[in-house]
C-alpha cells in the first residue's frame, strides 16, 4: 500500500461516526469521514431527540402474553410485523426472546449503563465544545399513562430504578396540566424522567458536531463506504478524487453496516425496527413543552424545530422494503384527541431504521480477523443518547488509553 493520506477512516457520518471521529481527532488522529450523504441525513435525522439517560433498561421482546398476543395480531400501534418478513427475521426474534428473560435484561441493563450514565454530561461536554450548548433542553420528558392500572404499574417500574440513580416525578392530572397547559385530560397520570436531556433537531445536532470537526481540521468526503478494501499495512476506499489509504477504519454505518462487515466474512445477527415520523404544525398558539408519550397508544409527540414531530414504535420489516406507515395513520388521530394539532408539514412519513442487536448491546471494538479494523454499530433505541460516549469508549481503545469502561460486553466476539 502507498503511505497512507491519514490515520484513521471513519465511515459513517451518523451521529456514532461523527463522535468517533471528534474523539479521535482529540486525541491526535487525522481523520477522514466518509459519507454517501451529508452528516446526520438518515437515521440520526429523523429520531425523537431524547438524549435518554432514564433509559436504564432495554426494551426487551414482551413476556406478558396478553401483550404478545396483542403484538402477533397487529393490534398494537407501537410493535407491527410484517408477516412475509417473518421467516427470515426469526432466528433473530428467537436470540431477542432469550436475551429478554428478567436475569439477562438485568445484565443487559449493567453492561449499558456506563454508557447510559455518561450519555448527558459526554453531548454537554461536545456541545460545550462546538458553541451549541443552548441545542439542548435539559427539562426531560414525560411518559403519559390513560388508566389508573397502566400508571401504578409505572409507578412501580420507577421506583425500581431508583438504585440506578435515575430521577422521576410522578404526576397526577392536575400537576401534569400544570406542566402541558395545551395537553388535554385524561390522562390518569404521568412520569416524568428528570436526568434526560433533548433536542428539537437531531439532524441538526450532528451537523453541527460534523462542523465542529471540519473547523478542527477534519475532511470530509462523500464515497462509498463498500468500496473499504485492505491493503498491505490499512485500508482504502475510492472517492471520486482517487483512492485514499488510511491506516486504520471505523465501520460505523449503523443499519448499514453490513455493507462492509459482510463481504469480509464477519456474520452479525444485525437487524432492523423500522420506524417513522411525520411533523405536523401546533394548531393556534398551543405549545407542547416536554417529549410526551402516549403509553398505551403506542407514539411519542416531540416539540421539535419543524413542527410536533409524531414519531411511532416498532415495525419489523426488511430495511430496504417499501415503506408502510401504518402506524403513523393508526396513531395520528389520538394524538390529534390530545393536543391541538393543525396540518401535516410534509404528506409523506420519514422512515428510519434503527439498526439493532438482539442482545441489546451495540458492537464498539476492533474486528477480531482484521487488523486496524474497528466496529461501532448497533445502538438500537439509543444511538443519539449514545453517540459521544461511544466515540470516547473507541477513541481510547484505539489509541491505547485506559478505556473510561470495561469494553467487554460490546465485543465482536460475543458472536463468535
Ligand atoms: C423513529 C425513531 C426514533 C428514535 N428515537 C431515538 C431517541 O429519541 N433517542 C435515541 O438515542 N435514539 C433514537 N433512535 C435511534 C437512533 O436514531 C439510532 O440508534 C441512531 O441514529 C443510529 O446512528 P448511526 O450513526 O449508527 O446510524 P445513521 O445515523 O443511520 O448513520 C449511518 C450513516 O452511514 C451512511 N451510509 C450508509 N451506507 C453507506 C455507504 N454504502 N457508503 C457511505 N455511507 C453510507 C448513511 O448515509 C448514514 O449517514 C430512534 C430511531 C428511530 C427510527
Amino acid at each position: 500500500m502507498v503511505r497512507p493520506d491519514k490515520d484513521v477512516l471513519v465511515l459513517g457520518a451518523g451521529i456514532i461516526g461523527v463522535c468517533v471521529a471528534l474523539h479521535l481527532q482529540r486525541r491526535g488522529k487525522s481523520v477522514l469521514l466518509v459519507d454517501r450523504r451529508a452528516p446526520g441525513e438518515e437515521t440520526s435525522y429523523g429520531n425523537a431527540g431524547l438524549i435518554e439517560r432514564a433509559s436504564v433498561i432495554p426494551y426487551g421482546f414482551p413476556r406478558h402474553i396478553p401483550t404478545l398476543l396483542k403484538y402477533a395480531t397487529n393490534r398494537s400501534a407501537d410493535v407491527r410485523f410484517r408477516w412475509t418478513y417473518l421467516p427470515k427475521l426469526l432466528p433473530w426474534i428467537a436470540r431477542f426472546f432469550i436475551e429478554s428473560s428478567s436475569r439477562r435484561l438485568r445484565r443487559a441493563a449493567m453492561d449499558m449503563l456506563p454508557l447510559i450514565e455518561r450519555s448527558v454530561t459526554e453531548h454537554t461536554d461536545l456541545m460545550a465544545e462546538a458553541g451549541i450548548l443552548d441545542r439542548a433542553r435539559r427539562t426531560g420528558w414525560i411518559e403519559a399513562y390513560r388508566t389508573a392500572k397502566a400508571f401504578a404499574a409505572a409507578r412501580t417500574a420507577a421506583n425500581a430504578l431508583d438504585e440506578f440513580g435515575v430521577r422521576y416525578d410522578f404526576l397526577g392530572p392536575q400537576e401534569l396540566q400544570a406542566r402541558e397547559p395545551h395537553l388535554a385530560g385524561g390522562f390518569a397520570g404521568a412520569v416524568h424522567w428528570l436526568d434526560p436531556a433533548t433536542v428539537a433537531d437531531p439532524g441538526g445536532l450532528v451537523k453541527d458536531y460534523a462542523s465542529l470537526f471540519l473547523r478542527k481540521g477534519g475532511e470530509i468526503v462523500k464515497a462509498d463506504a463498500s468500496t473499504l478494501a485492505a491493503g498491505e499495512g490499512g485500508w482504502s476506499i475510492r472517492t471520486q478524487g482517487g483512492e485514499v489509504c488510511a491506516r486504520e477504519a471505523v465501520v460505523a454505518l449503523g443499519p448499514w453496516s453490513d455493507a462492509v462487515y459482510r463481504r469480509l466474512g464477519y456474520r452479525i445477527p444485525l437487524a432492523v425496527k423500522r420506524g417513522y415520523h411525520v411533523h405536523i404544525e401546533p394548531a393556534g398558539d398551543a405549545v407542547l413543552n416536554h417529549p410526551v408519550v402516549d403509553v398505551e397508544r403506542g407514539y411519542l409527540l416531540a416539540p421539535m424545530t419543524k413542527g410536533i414531530r409524531l414519531t411511532t414504535g416498532i415495525e419489523f420489516a426488511g430495511r430496504d422494503e417499501t415503506p408502510t406507515p401504518v402506524q403513523v395513520d393508526q396513531t395520528e388521530p389520538h394524538a390529534r384527541r390530545i393536543f391541538p394539532l393543525g396540518r401535516r408539514v410534509e404528506p409523506t412519513p420519514w422512515m428510519g431504521a434503527r439498526p439493532c442487536l438482539p442482545d441489546m448491546r451495540p458492537i464498539i471494538g476492533p474486528a477480531p480477523r482484521h487488523k486496524g479494523l474497528w466496529f461501532a454499530f448497533g445502538h438500537n433505541h439509543h444511538g443519539l443518547t449514545l453517540g459521544p460516549a461511544t466515540g470516547r469508549l473507541l477513541a481510547e481503545m484505539m489509541t491505547g488509553e485506559q478505556p473510561f469502561t470495561d469494553p467487554a460486553p460490546y465485543a465482536m466476539s460475543r458472536f463468535g
